[in-house]
Parts: structure tokens; C-alpha cells; sequence
């Protein structure tokens, strides 16, 4: 049996970071949004002697063995549930940009560990899909769930918000790479562990549908770390100098994303980037998946991540 899920990519309309952990990871407040760029994350699983994981990926400078999440998350599913004479295949056709602050990597996790259970005869919940997600990586609650939500703690404590009205968003990407490390130790030596605006003018934003309201609302303290003359605050001008109501940075970056009112403003400002140099992708938000959903499940609407092949 085969199963294809789409992968979604995600977005932080605010992030903030609220301290340092004694092991070393980073407390945060977030709301997250799953946008429409994704991968597609085909998987199959069939009887075998003994349980293995294989993995294929359209991106030739990814890893195919345990370096790659997905692989590593089939592996966990594997153990965890006991499966031991399963043979799972996996192929990403990869169209999130690696590296970007984007969750790609993650994303191809979740949608792994959505479709071996979707492809299981026991299905766990999505809690105990979630709880595994957690030991591999802490985006991966989220874009398990996606929609737009809540997240603290490390990113796993999730809550449901008003979901995001459908604005076009485009997503940049620009040529410089930044070190995820390195931005949470730029952050740390500098102790920004307070933010000046709130997770809860975020969430307020957001039930008022107002681009406005969440254009004002939101933040992105990896911003503040970033070294002066980036490119992405060259992306941010060019976003706003074209309609973009709002301009920021997703995660430890470096992709930007503009959200915009409309798509026409949204098209003249990727041909306006283009004409400097940089592709953008439009993009829409992604409502989260229903618990219990499953293949022949249509109550998530057109973005549901279940595909049937
Ligand atoms: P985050 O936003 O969660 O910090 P990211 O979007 O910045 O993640 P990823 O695209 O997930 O970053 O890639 C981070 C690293 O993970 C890359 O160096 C890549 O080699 C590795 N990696 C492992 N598996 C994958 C995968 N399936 N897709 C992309 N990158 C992967």
C-alpha cells in the first residue's frame, strides 16, 4: 500500500525566545502557520521479515540514510509501535528550501509518521503520533497538527488559534545561509529574552482577521541577531515598497515571507523581486488536519494533506 501526504512548510508570525534551558535548548513563545508550499512525501509499507526503512529524495544534496529526519522518524514509529516485519519505502520530491527556516526537514518527518500510521492497522492519535514527532525534533508537533497555532515550551505545547484568513503570502528565499547556532548564541550573549510586543496581541490579532491587526503584532526576535546589510532586510524593503503589509523573517531565517491583501499585489511584487534577482513562491495558509482524519477524508477541504494515489 501507498499513501502520498503533502508535506506543508510553516511560518512564525511571532517568535520570541523566553530563556536557555541548563541542556541547552531554548524556551519560546510562538504562533506558527502552516503555509501551501510543500513537499510531497510518498511512503509505502509492506510485509517483510524483518522491519527496514529506505528512502529516495528528488534533492540530491539531502541525505538518504539516519541523517535524514524522515527517515529517522520512520525508524522511531517502527520501534516504538513494535513493528518489527514491516518494510517501509519513502520518497520526498523536495519544493520547501532546505535550510530556510521553513521546517522542510520536519515536515518531511511528519508526513512520514502521517503516512505509516495512516498505512498501519492500528493508527495511533495524533498525541502519541505528536509525542513521537517530539523526541525527534520540536517543530515537529506542529506541522504534524499545522494549521495556526500556539506554540511554547520548546515548540511542542501547542494550542489551536483563530486560523489565519486566507492572504496571500510569498515566501523569499535569498542567498545567504545563516547558522541556526550561531543566531540562538548571538541571542543568548545578549540576553534577548523579553520581547516588546506579546504572544497574546498575536492571538488577539488573529480573531480580529485584521492584516493590519497582525502586521502589528508581529515579530521575530532572530531579527534582531541578524548582521547589518543582510539581504533580508534588502527582501523586506522590497516586499513593503511593493504592498506587502506585512514583512518578516521565518524562524532563525533566512527565508522572508510578505503577506499581502490580494494576489494581484502579491504577483507585482515576486516580478518586482525577480527583477533584482530573487524567486518567491505564493503561498496560502493551511488549516490544521482533523484529529482521526484519514485518506478518504474530506472534511479538511482542498488543503487536506491526505492525497489519495
Ligand atoms: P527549522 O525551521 O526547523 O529550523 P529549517 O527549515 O531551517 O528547519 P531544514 O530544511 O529542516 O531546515 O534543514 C536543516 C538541516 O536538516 C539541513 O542541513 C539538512 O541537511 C538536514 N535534513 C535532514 N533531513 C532533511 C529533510 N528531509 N529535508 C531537509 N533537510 C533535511
Amino acid at each position: 500500500m501507498k499513501i502520498n501526504i503533502n508535506a506543508y512548510a510553516k511560518i512564525n508570525l511571532y517568535l520570541a525566545v523566553t530563556g536557555r534551558r541548563e541542556n541547552g535548548y531554548h524556551d519560546i513563545e510562538s504562533v506558527m502557520q502552516s503555509v501551501s508550499l510543500h513537499d510531497v512525501v510518498t511512503v509505502s509499507a509492506e510485509a517483510s521479515e524483518e522491519s527496514s526503512v529506505t528512502l529516495t529524495c528528488s534533492d540530491p544534496s539531502l541525505p538518504t540514510d539516519s541523517k535524514n529526519l524522515a527517515y529517522r522518524a520512520a525508524q522511531t514509529y517502527l520501534n516504538v509501535t513494535g513493528m518489527d516485519h514491516v518494510a517501509v519505502k519513502i520518497h520526498i520530491e523536495k519544493h520547501i528550501p532546505v535550510a530556510a527556516g521553513l521546517a522542510g526537514g520536519s515536515a518531511d518527518a511528519a508526513g512520514t509518521l502521517i503516512a505509516i500510521n495512516a498505512l498501519s492497522s492500528r493508527p495511533l492519535p495524533t498525541k502519541a503520533l505528536c509525542d513521537i514527532g517530539a523526541r525527534l525534533g520540536a517543530d515537529i508537533p506542529f506541522v504534524i497538527r499545522g494549521g495556526t497555532m500556539t506554540a511554547l515550551g520548546i515548540g511542542e505545547i501547542l494550542s489551536p488559534c483563530e486560523p489565519m484568513p486566507e492572504y496571500p503570502i510569498l515566501i523569499v528565499r535569498p542567498k545567504e545561509s545563516v547558522s541556526t547556532a550561531a543566531a540562538y548564541a548571538k541571542i543568548d550573549e545578549n540576553s534577548l529574552f523579553s520581547s516588546p510586543k506579546t504572544l497574546d496581541g498575536m492571538t488577539y490579532a488573529l480573531l480580529s482577521g485584521s492584516l493590519e491587526s497582525i502586521a502589528g503584532a508581529a515579530y521575530n526576535v532572530f531579527e534582531e541577531v541578524l548582521p547589518e546589510g543582510t539581504e533580508v532586510f534588502r527582501i523586506k524593503s522590497i516586499l513593503e515598497a511593493n504592498g506587502a503589509a506585512l514583512s518578516m523573517m521565518s524562524g532563525s531565517g533566512p527565508s522572508v515571507f510578505g503577506i499581502f491583501n490580494d494576489e494581484d499585489t502579491a504577483k507585482d511584487a515576486a516580478d518586482a523581486l525577480r527583477a533584482v534577482g530573487y524567486e518567491s513562491e505564493i503561498c496560502y495558509p493551511v488549516p490544521s488536519v482533523e484529529d482521526n482524519c484519514t485518506s478518504d477524508c474530506s472534511s479538511c477541504g482542498a488543503n487536506c494533506p491526505y492525497s489519495k494515489k
